[in-house]
């Protein structure tokens, strides 16, 4: 079997990839929807790869993994390495999780960061309370959540002099978003503004983790993502300060979404001196990059993103490894829509026993459910995605449907 052509289309925002081949099967991938501007990152790799046989997906891999880096640009390699999988699959008549090794568990655990609810009101305690309470009445009946505190979400910027030295909101305003589009805003709300914390803004992130707690008790666990860019010492007193609270993962804390690097020493003074599992890695890309924070025991869980790391095989080579270093796993995935989440679960199904769960994946439209078909329903009960037997990744477009959404230069994208 011999590849054809890889294509890219933005439906609706998100970069999908269709590899096809000489014996008429072909094979999908996408990459977050935050990504449209992925599509020539995408066809970049084009040349390298046509006339390879897609089934030997290590082979093809190895000519375009090295032309690739950590997010946003490890995302178009990650997206042909699942629609390499696909192909595998549907040409070997077997589900994906049967060629990365087969199944452990039959049913997937899944944890909340995507479905989410604006903050009614000012963000105090209450409504941060009320909020995450709207979470844990959703009929997924998720057990874990994760909300953003403190850098992450609007935490920091809807607070008064959250950090010592604190620029103001419209200084801060006129530097991220006057040039910048929609897409881009994903890129540039972690610009390196901050310091230490004051006082009070520690002491009203206690209070909004508190008041959450109160709602989630201990039927479900919270995760916070928290970063990047809180100094290390910071990091430290926040962990430290939440200890007899039980929460799940305090996440990229110092480093994390959009930063091109690991810093592991740094996380390791953390994780050593608090009892409150530390989290990190949706932004690296490749098993290379994973070494030092795993030999290091820098960390307590790594959240690798499938489309961001490289692919489902990468991932799956970096479970294996933080599981001989007693490091567990809680693959990142929000934004990686319903191609993604099809990966995920081949992917969660095979993973060794440090899988915690992972991030249940939600597409950019409503729509996406109509336009795709294969996945169960409902997708979760009670918190668990059953793995499904269908061949390759086990969903099809509904093309006629699908079409309605390509843009014009996209058009032959399913012939
Ligand atoms: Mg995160």
């Amino acid at each position: 079997m011999k590849i054809t052509d890889l294509k890219c289309a933005i439906i609706g925002n998100t970069p999908v990839v269709r590899i096809t081949t000489d014996e008429g099967i072909s094979g999908y991938g996408q990459a977050e929807w935050s990504k449209p501007y992925l599509k020539p990152y995408v066809l970049f790799y084009k040349p390298l790869i046509l006339g390879e046989d897609p089934t030997n997906v290590e082979r093809v891999m190895s000519k375009i993994r090295r032309l690739g880096s950590f997010k946003p640009w490890g995302a178009a390699v990650s997206a042909i390495e699942v629609a390499l999988w696909d192909i595998a699959g549907k040409a070997a008549d077997l589900p994906v999780y049967k060629l990365l090794g087969g199944k452990v568990r039959d049913r997937v655990l899944v944890y909340n960061g995507g479905i989410r609810f604006p903050m009614e009101g000012d963000s105090s305690p209450e409504n941060f309370a009320k909020n995450i309470l709207k979470m844990k009445n959703l009929k997924e009946g998720f057990s874990i959540i994760k909300q953003g505190i403190s850098l992450h979400g609007q935490m920091a910027d809807n607070f008064d002099k959250y950090f010592y030295g604190d620029i103001s909101w419209d200084e801060r305003n006129s530097i991220i978003f006057e040039n910048d589009s929609k897409d881009q805003w994903a890129l540039s709300q972690y610009l390196p503004f901050g310091g230490q914390i004051t006082e009070k803004g520690m002491n009203y992130t206690l209070d909004c983790i508190i008041a959450m707690k109160e709602v989630l008790g201990d039927e479900v666990g919270l995760a916070l993502d928290c970063g990047p860019g809180i100094v290390p010492h910071d990091a430290l007193k926040l962990a430290q300060s939440v200890e007899d609270l039980n929460i799940m993962w305090m996440e990229d804390m110092i480093t994390g979404d959009y930063t091109p690097y690991v810093l592991a020493d740094l996380y390791r003074d953390v994780t050593i001196n608090t009892s409150t599992p530390i989290h990190t890695g949706e932004q690296i890309y490749l098993r290379q990059n994973f070494k030092d924070l795993i030999d290091k025991r820098a960390v307590n869980i790594i959240g690798p993103d499938p489309l961001d790391v490289g692919g489902l095989a990468e991932t799956k080579w970096i479970a294996e490894y933080a599981d001989l270093n007693g490091i567990m796993i809680a693959p990142h995935g929000t934004i990686d829509g319903l191609i993604g989440l099809a990966a995920h679960v081949h992917l969660a199904a095979t993973l060794p026993r440090n899988y915690i769960a992972l991030e249940y994946p939600v597409p950019c439209h409503k729509w996406w459910y109509d336009i795709i078909e294969g996945l169960p329903d409902p997708i979760v009960k009670d918190s668990f995605i059953d793995v499904w037997d269908s061949p390759g990744l086990g969903i099809k477009f509904r093309e006629d449907e699908a079409s309605r959404y390509l843009d014009e230069e996209d058009k032959d994208f399913f012939n």
